[in-house]
């Protein structure tokens, strides 16, 4: 039974990228170019779908107790993010993920939002409330969090959106893979800019290009390995976008899937897209403005 851990965090401005399960698989379908950046088309083609198999996962119904969030039992919530992490076809996400939530290194947190299904991030002590703890459980000055959607958890029911919640997992984990394995207090410090001042930001010598260039470069990697995965299985997997994983066309993909995001902040994309832009090898990065 996991730990249950409720907490609010203040306005977040991290991407999630359009994710479409219902991507055409016609191969003439290419997403749109942005500002004269042509993407040809896709090195790969999809294989034919072969999923693993999916449990016959938890019913929620809604219900106002104590401990509810989005009208959801977090009891019952824990139950279902349980079963979908022990029956995970990645060994790493069904053993590790479940014993990191388990003993803490990892805090649950229920936040709905139309953006995001899950998310991954290093939250300051300072900037966490609102917490239930077990007694005695440690809390760090930085605070590894895996925020889940309670409405997305609840609703998950077919095996197409266990899938999908199989690879957003397997994402989330990369992302905390990255964290532990940051050496450098710095670039650790990078996980957690969301939730700096600017004047915190500055004591840290944390640039606004470190941070959009961090982002990039832990994207580009999380994205990666979830597309290969996503490819093994068959799954389309944010339309064609999977499709160009390992060519010298990935980092113009991944660029461009950021570009046409329906669901990247604006504010996001001002503050970062022409350091993308750069890091992509855009011909012109100097044409998006701060
Ligand atoms: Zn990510």
């Amino acid at each position: 039974m996991f730990l249950i851990v409720v907490i609010t965090l203040p306005a977040i401005f991290i991407f999630q990228a359009k994710r479409s399960k219902e991507a055409k698989e016609t191969s003439s379908v290419v997403s749109r170019p942005s500002f004269d950046w042509i993407m040809p088309a896709p090195p790969l083609s999809r294989g034919k779908a072969s999923y693993p198999s999916t449990p016959k996962l938890l019913k929620l119904k809604q219900s106002q107790t104590e401990h509810s969030v989005a009208g959801y039992d977090t009891g019952s919530l824990s139950l279902k993010l349980e079963q979908l992490i022990k029956s995970h076809p990645d060994s790493h996400v069904n053993h590790d993920l479940d014993q990191k939530i388990i003993h803490g290194e990892i805090f649950l947190n229920w936040w709905s939002s139309k953006e995001m299904a899950a998310k991954f991030q290093v939250v300051p002590k300072s900037k966490i409330t609102g917490v239930f703890l077990q007694p005695g459980t440690q809390m760090k000055e930085f605070t590894p969090t895996l925020t889940i959607d309670p409405f997305w958890l609840a609703n998950l029911m077919t095996p197409d959106e266990i899938i999908f919640a199989y690879l957003v997992l397997f994402h989330e984990y990369v992302h905390y893979q990255q964290y532990i394995e940051t050496t450098d207090e710095q670039t650790k410090q990078l996980f957690s800019t969301n939730f700096l001042s600017e004047a915190e930001k500055e004591k840290l010598h944390i640039t606004q290009d470190q941070s959009c260039a961090h982002m990039w470069f832990a994207e580009l990697d999380a994205y990666a390995q979830e597309c290969r995965l996503a490819n093994e299985w068959g799954y389309p997997f944010g339309d064609q976008f999977c499709l160009y994983v390992d060519s010298p066309l990935w980092s113009q993909a991944f660029f461009t899937m950021l570009f046409n995001s329906q669901t990247l902040d604006p504010k996001y994309k001002t503050a970062c897209m022409r350091v993308h832009a750069k890091l992509a090898g855009h011909p012109h990065p100097e044409l998006f403005k701060r």
